[in-house]
């Protein structure tokens, strides 16, 4: 099981985003709903098992789709949603989530 920083921040940007769009098309304030907290388990179980552990990429450019498929239609639906939005409550989190990406696409 993955247990690295990679990983670690990778599940953090993940709960972040699942959050900013519950609350957002949900109307939720501290706690998630029910059906995004089970996607944001979902997420980071399958974050857990990556098989590309520290060395992965960010999800959004993996060539593996480890997710299933209406799962996938979820968590995409969450990133299209939250991932601008991340510019204005989690910055820090979206940059070094961006430098990951375009750190490891360079390898
Ligand atoms: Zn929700």
């Amino acid at each position: 099981m993955n247990t690295g920083p990679r990983i670690a921040c990778e599940k953090k940007t993940v709960e972040q985003m699942i959050q900013i769009a519950c609350r957002g098309k949900h109307g939720t304030r501290e706690e998630l709903c029910a059906s995004c907290e089970q996607l944001l388990s979902y997420a980071q179980t399958r974050l857990s098992y990556c098989r590309f552990g520290e060395n992965k990429t960010t999800c959004g450019a993996c060539p593996i789709h480890c997710y299933k498929p209406d799962k996938r239609t979820e968590i995409r639906a969450v990133m299209r949603y939250a991932g601008p939005r991340m510019l204005f409550h989690h910055p820090f989190t979206l940059l070094q989530h961006t430098l990951h990406g375009i750190r490891s696409r360079k390898k």
